[in-house]
């Protein structure tokens, strides 16, 4: 996903806003969570959900996603270079691929929304015959272009109304949707009968978020605006419409010199490329429509 820096850095009130809960619309935040200023990520009190409020505003936030500058050169949190990550992202997905392929889910058509530079799209080339993404970046859907049939630049409303798809892949997407519940209804309404919809995002349910706190990684502000677990996410694809829903093993790698960046590290010369595969970082499920 595109990156804001220039938005964020010194939001004023007007750009603040309050949220209720994005997956059951209480109000009930519970006592706590985790302050990053002005921001606030909180859980709700009801169904466990944890999101941002207050959280900056939508439109805000859209008009810094549209910037090239996401994704390269960013300095702060986020993708200093995603096309660095370029080896270890491919390596991630061609895992998914199979993972997926094992479950029976696969076929004719691929939607991938917020397909960055097109990496997974060109992993799916054997899995799908037919590959289309969306993304917000100029720049990002420039160079998808080389590795799929169609990309739209923006969102669901560029894809013409009568196409559907056999899986619609959303790849740490979900967790910068600002309303979750009607943008999965609306992937769903562009499903095959039988067709599945793929989530996967930062795991707040895993290890790494207690036991490194504030400094667990993916709580990236302003841009992350919720926060799922197995549960959440799962309640979330239900609440669409699925009548299937399994959770997917997702093994995230990373170069050894990513992980020492996080860190503030850097790696010893000669395996900085080093691939490693870290696990509790990414929670995944896919739904399917009803046949
Ligand atoms: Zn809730």
């Amino acid at each position: 996903m595109p990156r804001p820096h220039h938005a964020v850095d010194s939001p004023g009130n007007a750009q603040l806003e309050a949220a209720e809960c994005a997956l059951c619309g209480a109000n009930d935040p519970a006592p706590g969570g985790y302050t990053f200023p002005p921001y606030r990520v909180v859980r709700c009190n009801r169904c466990d959900l944890w999101y941002t409020s207050p959280r900056l505003a939508e439109e805000a936030m859209l008009a810094a996603y549209a910037e090239d500058s996401y994704f390269e050169g960013a300095e702060g949190p986020g993708y200093s270079s995603y096309r660095a990550q370029e080896a270890t992202l491919r390596t991630t997905f061609r895992k998914l691929l199979r993972d997926l392929a094992g479950r029976g889910i696969e076929g004719d058509r691929l939607l991938e929304v917020g397909c960055a530079y097109g990496f997974f799209l060109d992993e799916a080339r054997s899995h799908f015959s037919y590959r289309a993404g969306t993304d917000y970046s100029a720049g990002a859907a420039a160079k998808a272009r080389d590795f799929a049939d169609t990309v739209y630049l923006g969102g669901l409303d560029e894809i013409p109304k009568a196409e559907r798809f056999d899986l619609i892949a959303c790849i740490h997407v979900i967790e910068h949707i600002y309303h979750p519940r009607p943008f999965v209804e609306q992937l769903f309404e562009r499903l095959n009968p039988g067709g599945w919809i793929f989530l996967a995002c930062p795991d707040m349910g895993g290890f790494w978020r207690p036991l490194m706190g504030k400094r667990w990684p993916f709580f990236k502000l302003p841009e992350h605006v919720t926060y799922f677990t197995r549960p959440t996410l799962t309640r979330l694809l239900e609440t669409a419409g699925c009548d299937r829903v399994e959770a997917l093993p997702y093994a995230s790698y990373f170069s050894l010199d990513l992980i020492a960046e996080k860190l503030g590290r850097r790696a010893p010369g000669g395996v900085a490329d080093r691939q490693l595969r870290l696990p509790g970082t990414t929670v995944a499920c896919a739904g399917r429509k009803p046949a």
